[in-house]
């Protein structure tokens, strides 16, 4: 398979070289230059497979060419091997044709998991042939952080950097990047926002004679590999409640879009999916540009969902792009107009096709919460802030289908954010056993402005020293 950049300068590449880039050279995003497609007797094949399995079918497509079959059963078996729950990816009933798809038992009790845990293999098996090195670098609203940590440390080929919002993560997603003591990973706090992160990361990629000097590799959800291996629990969760015989839709927690991208490209690939529910908290960039046509980011608040506080999703450039027939022209002068005047008219062909996939619920904080405590007094069930921002926009998508079962994310562990779930449910969630012990484990913070220079810095003189 070929990939293609959204804003058509950069060279085209394989899935090998297109998983080190991360970022197109172009300030672009990879994506794949044609989607397989899938009929419903291969569909309905995934039915009662191990999830590692179903896993290989969806990827191998993707991934052709540069990893050969046994290659591609043996890391993703790898990458899945940690997960705490059988199932690895269980679906718990919530309410009448209503379903949470728990994404929340890989290591560090998150979705990101799933794309993380495959990403560290495949990239250190490329590193490796290769006998390559690279620089990583990333930022997080949290979670992407502790995965990325998890994922990568340790391993001989990579120097890990990841920036996150001083103060504005949960105190267990901090000590899930602070506490891990491997040389070769470092969580870097940022005196700014999650969009000042994640600024900084694309204006280092942006610089090319650095990027080439520290030979960077990213790991955000600009990476394709990382919408890959989460279209697979589309599958998995949609064929498990009946796929391909019955329609359903998916309602997913969002920040920076790639978790419902995902959604949608395997809606492309032929699942029949119904509704895409983009589900946001209270900063709502997205619910508002599906309404209005005009994308335009205001300041970030801080919630109770704080994996989800982001103005600005880099992967609604992707489905921009595919609603635009992936007309690059049309993409680089929508960036030029943001980059300008700091928003975006969204053109209304491309509106139109969006809206025929997508619907948009912004949920507040007081519904969060009160979703919550609702999920809690009648099913039992102790759900975290950012998957109760997806059950309740499933419930109003519901409300305007109800025949079509609706599948929520859920996407975070509670113990992750228990102080948020106290407060709605009264129950105060312990952490599982490998990260019983967390809260009392030794942190080392690494303290840095909000500015570029400062950060680059910081990555050379650390990384010269392991070298
Ligand atoms: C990252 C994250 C999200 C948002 O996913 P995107 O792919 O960025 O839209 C939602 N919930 C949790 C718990 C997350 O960690």
């Amino acid at each position: 398979m070929r990939y293609i950049s959204t804003r058509g300068a950069a060279p085209t590449l394989g899935f090998a070289d297109a998983l080190l880039a991360g970022l197109a050279r172009d300030g672009g995003l990879y994506l794949p230059l044609s989607l397989p497609q899938w009929r419903p007797d291969a569909i309905r094949a995934l039915r009662g497979l191990p999830y590692a399995e179903a896993a290989v079918r969806v990827m191998t497509p993707f991934v052709g060419g540069d990893f050969g079959p046994a290659e591609t059963e043996a890391l993703t078996a790898a990458a899945y091997a940690g997960f705490r729950h059988a199932a690895t990816a269980p679906i718990a009933q919530i309410d009448d044709n209503l379903f949470a798809l728990e994404l929340f038992h890989g290591p560090t009790l998150a979705f990101k998991d799933f794309a993380m845990q495959w990403l560290g293999q495949a990239m250190n098996r490329v590193l490796r042939q290769r006998g390559a090195r690279a620089t990583i670098i990333g930022a997080t609203s949290g979670d992407t952080g502790a995965a990325a940590i998890e994922a990568f440390g340790g391993q001989s080929q990579v120097e890990v950097f990841i920036l996150y919002p001083r103060g504005r993560v949960s105190d267990v997603q901090r000590r899930q990047m602070t506490t891990v003591g491997k040389p070769n990973v470092h969580a870097l706090a940022i005196e700014g926002a999650f969009d000042d992160c994640q600024r900084i990361v694309k204006e280092l990629f942006g610089d090319l004679a650095f990027r080439d000097e520290m030979r960077l590799s990213g790991v955000n959800s600009i990476n394709w590999a990382r919408i890959l291996a989460q279209i697979v629990y589309y599958f998995v969760g949609a064929v498990a409640l009946g796929a391909p015989e019955r329609a359903m839709s998916f309602a997913v927690p969002t920040g920076n879009f790639g978790d419902v991208l995902a959604g949608y490209y395997a809606k492309r690939m032929g699942l029949p999916v119904d509704r895409l529910i983009i589900a946001t908290n209270e900063n709502d960039i997205l619910v508002r540009a599906l309404a209005s046509g005009h994308y335009a980011p205001k300041g970030v608040k801080a919630t109770q969902s704080p994996s989800m506080d982001i103005q600005v999703s880099s992967n609604f450039e992707r489905l921009l792009f595919e609603a635009s027939g992936r007309n690059p022209d049309a993409l680089v002068a929508l960036m030029s107009e943001l980059a300008s005047d700091g928003a975006f008219a969204i053109r209304s062909d491309a509106l139109t096709r969006i809206r025929a996939d997508f619907d948009a619920f912004r949920v507040d904080e007081t519904a969060c919460a009160e979703e919550m405590g609702r999920v809690y007094r009648e099913s039992g069930m102790v759900i975290d802030p950012h998957s109760a921002v997806g059950v309740h926009a499933g419930r109003k998508a519901l409300a305007a289908a109800p025949a079509t079962p609706v599948i929520a994310l859920g996407t975070a562990h509670p113990a992750k954010f228990p102080d948020a779930v106290e407060r709605a449910t009264g129950v105060r969630p312990p952490l599982p056993e490998p990260l019983s012990d967390l809260m009392d484990r030794r942190e080392t913070i690494v303290g840095l402005p909000n500015d570029r220079q400062a950060v680059a810095d910081y990555l050379r003189q650390t990384a010269r020293a392991a070298a």
